[in-house]
């Protein structure tokens, strides 16, 4: 018979062979809200807890049946676990903390997908200095300020959300990168103006235009980045 610590009260114990079944269930530890909870019935005492690394709980209905059937997979491992360790006859009188006993490790789960925010307001165009829009993505990643090579799908789709961001009129080379264009001459837009711009908003918001969502799918590096970096997921 062995004796488990309660893992919310260091103080208390439960006789293993009382306890008749073990159930999870998420909770959120920290702001982190990929840890489970293993309790033991009936006493309804939590006995162990654990972080099962998935990441924070997705937007979109599908991520979240996918982050969902994730967690329950990884808790039914610790749950095999507990129940090997409980119903273990052979130690006697001992008293085990289930937390020394059981440790997981988790790969951590790489985000499918980054959620910007992006911004569009007028800029003087440097050619023909008339008023044209222009658009931003706006945050940061890994720290760094947000650009539009960042990431390697968010230009792709930018330009196919805003018709005036796209590549260079068709004189230009193979591998001309996507720019915010003007909408009355055509001349595309230095980036440093547009950022340059983009700085002095901080000050004046109430210029932006317009505020939109994208939700920019990450190549398989984008992903190893973020593991690397050990950044929780958001999917
Ligand atoms: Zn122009």
């Amino acid at each position: 018979m062995v004796w488990i610590q309660v893992y919310t009260d260091p103080h208390e114990f439960i006789r293993s062979e009382k306890i008749e079944s073990v159930s999870y269930r998420s909770i959120t530890k920290d702001q982190s809200e990929d840890w489970i909870e293993i309790i033991a019935r009936p006493m309804g005492k939590a006995v162990l807890q654990v972080p099962v690394n998935t990441g924070k709980f997705p937007k979109t209905v599908s991520d979240q049946k996918t982050w969902q059937r994730l967690v329950d997979a990884r808790a039914r491992q610790v749950v095999a676990e507990v129940i090997r360790v409980v119903s273990d006859k052979e130690q006697r009188s001992s008293i085990v903390s289930l937390q020394d006993l059981i440790t997981f490790d988790f790969e951590k789960e790489a985000p499918r997908s980054l959620d910007i925010e992006v911004w569009v307001w007028n800029i003087p165009c440097h050619n023909c200095q008339k008023e044209t829009p222009v658009v931003y993505p706006v945050g940061s990643f890994f720290g760094y300020m947000l650009e539009f090579n960042f990431l390697s799908n968010l230009p792709l789709l930018l330009a196919e959300r805003f018709p005036f961001f796209k590549k260079g009129a068709p004189k230009g080379k193979d591998g001309e990168e996507f720019r915010n264009t003007c909408t009355h001459c055509g001349e595309p837009q230095p980036d440093w103006r547009v950022m340059e711009s983009y700085l002095e908003l901080v000050n004046t918001p109430g210029l932006v235009q317009e505020k939109a969502r994208l939700v920019v799918p990450l190549t398989e590096e984008e992903k190893l980045e973020y593991k690397k970096a050990g950044i929780s997921s958001s999917w």
